[in-house]
């Protein structure tokens, strides 16, 4: 699958309707402090399912909605939609009749998220699971953040051990293994 845009609204300060496009090849984001690089890896990142407020730098997941500025009131809803590219059809059995999918994650203050795939409601489980068969998804080390390469570096070997089976692209089947043995 590749991912070929990225859309957002009034998730952290895009308060506006955002388009980002992914084209192949590499793509760069400049910007000065503050306007709102890190703020779009992380939209990629909680599209794709993350759980943890903290690693979207917030003290509560209400925390990644708009929460107004001088001249603009807080919104009670943001969301993230990613858009896939399915053509070469490496998306899990249940979604890979998709020629493209359109996944998005919608937050209303106070009651939680919600998730959509080409406009029918997904479980969270399945939207996070999509993505870890891919060997990416919110916790992966295909998103680096400032100080993990030192965690990475320092980390016990069973950490360590869990970098390498995402790597090679089993953590999806460990995660269906333990869900499996908690029934
Ligand atoms: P740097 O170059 O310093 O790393 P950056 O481009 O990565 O900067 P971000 O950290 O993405 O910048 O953006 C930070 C900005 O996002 C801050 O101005 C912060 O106030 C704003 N911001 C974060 N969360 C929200 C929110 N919920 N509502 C409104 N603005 C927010
Ligand atoms: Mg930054």
């Amino acid at each position: 699958m590749q991912f070929n845009r990225l859309r957002l609204k009034g998730f952290k300060s895009f308060v506006d309707p955002t388009e980002l496009v992914v084209e192949r090849g590499m793509t760069g984001i400049v910007g000065p402090n503050g306007c709102g690089k890190s703020n779009l890896v992380e939209a990629l990142r909680w599209v794709m399912g993350e759980t943890s407020a903290k690693r979207m730098r917030g003290g509560e997941m209400d925390d990644v909605i708009f929460a107004g500025s001088q001249r603009r009131p807080a919104h009670n809803i943001a969301e993230v939609a990613v858009h896939l590219d399915n053509a070469d059809r490496t998306a899990p059995a249940q979604f890979n009749d998709l020629d493209e999918l359109d996944i998005v994650r919608r937050i209303e203050r106070e009651k939680g998220s919600t998730y959509r795939v080409n406009g029918k409601e997904t479980r969270a489980r399945d939207v996070q699971l999509l993505f870890a068969d891919q060997a990416t998804g919110a916790g992966s080390t295909a998103l680096v953040s400032q100080g993990r390469i030192g965690a990475i570096i320092n980390a016990k070997p069973s950490d360590r051990r869990s970098l390498l089976e995402e790597a090679a692209g089993i953590s999806g089947l460990h995660s269906r293994r333990h869900e499996a043995e908690l029934r």
